[in-house]
């Protein structure tokens, strides 16, 4: 491990591959704890992170955070010290990761689909399929929305030839979470093959949902009709979702636009003070801003598809490409972690169109 009281113990074992990451660097947010965790879990290397979170208001590990480092030790028996809430610094040695039938419950309204991504690399990666059921929320702003996942991220997984089945048993919005959900994963029965993805294709369909447990019904009928009135959508375009009355009070209004090679979820949520007119043209302008460009990605599909793709470029070698509409601070902090683990060189070209991101294998020493 790396504390001092460890040191010597880990020069003997020649344990000097400890990957150190400082959580302060750009995006300085829990994505790059989570990105850390995965690749230390893929690669077997030790990490040692300082700094978690410091650009957060309140840095540290959040229950959503030390959830990830609990799942973490769980799917691979690793050891850890830094698990407390509200810490700083973390050391973690990841062992072998073990394919298995897994429960985590955040415990609060923290994402289920943070928690599944930290695991999910590893899983896949594993040597037999798993099933992760996880307890919190499951619609959280600032958060892959459990749509986001199962219709933008998973499809992509399928296509470097990881099988994913999702189901959502109930909707958890902020603050009361008590959402339920689950992810099936078969790993690639010929490893990871990496693909890629400059082009979304033409659109072959489009349609909103909303979703307002425990709200008013003219919540959902106001945001649709303001959705449709200004994006020109005919009434079959716009979809009820059925969530239970007690799963609120939540509101999650959510654009689904198909394309040939890529679907992106356009989520906007609704809260206590915030018009379903404001919530509405919200989502009216995120769609508008994804259909000026042809780029393949939007900015969170993006930053969530870089691991998956670098770690199929490690394994398989070759050089893959995506393009996204915009490459955000979460997302380049994201590469410069990826580079930190794994054998890929990351080229970044900003294009007019859309920036075009290359991962390559370096060359094996
Ligand atoms: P903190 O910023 O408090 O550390 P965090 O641990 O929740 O928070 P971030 O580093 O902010 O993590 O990462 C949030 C992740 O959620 C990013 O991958 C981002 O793309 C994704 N995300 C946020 N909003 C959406 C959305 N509407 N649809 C899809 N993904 C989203």
């Amino acid at each position: 491990m790396c504390g001092p009281a460890h040191k010597q113990e880990d020069d003997e074992n020649n344990n000097m591959n400890t990957i150190e990451i400082d959580g302060s660097t750009g995006e300085g947010g829990g994505q790059i704890l989570r990105t850390s965790l995965a690749l230390a879990m893929c690669t077997g290397r030790p990490l040692a992170m300082h700094h978690i979170r410091a650009k957060r208001r309140k840095p540290g590990l959040m229950r959503q955070h030390l959830t990830c480092v609990q799942a973490a030790v769980a799917i691979c028996g690793g050891k850890v010290e830094g698990a407390e809430p509200g810490s700083l610094a973390l050391c973690f040695e990841p062992g072998a990761v073990r394919a298995g039938d897994y429960n985590f419950n955040i415990g609060s309204a923290g994402s289920c689909t943070l928690v599944l991504q930290t695991v999910l690399p590893a899983l896949m990666l594993a040597d037999g399929p798993s099933r992760v059921s996880l307890t919190g929320g499951t619609h959280n702003p600032m958060a892959p929305p459990y749509h986001f996942i199962e219709r933008s991220f998973a499809p992509l997984l399928r296509r470097l030839g990881v099988g994913i089945e999702l189901s959502l048993r109930r909707h958890g919005f902020y603050p009361a979470g008590g959402g339920e959900m689950s992810a099936h994963i078969q790993p690639a029965a010929n490893g990871l093959t990496p693909f890629d993805l400059t082009e979304r294709g033409t659109r072959l369909q489009a349609y909103a949902e909303c979703l307002a447990p425990a709200l008013p019904r003219s919540v959902t009928e106001r945001e649709l009709a303001v959705l449709a009135d200004k994006l020109g959508w005919p009434r079959e375009q716009l979809l009820t979702v059925s969530a239970r009355q007690n799963e609120g009070p939540g509101n999650a209004l959510m654009a689904t636009l198909v394309h040939e090679h890529v679907t992106e979820v356009a989520t906007v949520f609704g809260e206590k003070g915030i018009s379903a007119e404001r919530v509405a043209n919200d989502l009216v302008k995120a769609v508008r801003q994804h259909q000026i460009s042809d780029a393949a990605l939007g900015p969170h599909l993006a930053d969530q598809w870089m691991l998956p793709l670098a770690l199929a470029v490690s394994t398989r070698g070759g050089t893959a490409r995506f393009s996204c509409t915009e490459l955000t601070q979460h997302a380049s902090t994201n590469l410069d972690v990826i580079e930190r683990f794994l054998p890929v060189h990351v080229d970044v070209e900003p294009r007019p169109e859309g920036t075009k991101i290359s991962l390559a294998r370096l060359p094996l020493p």
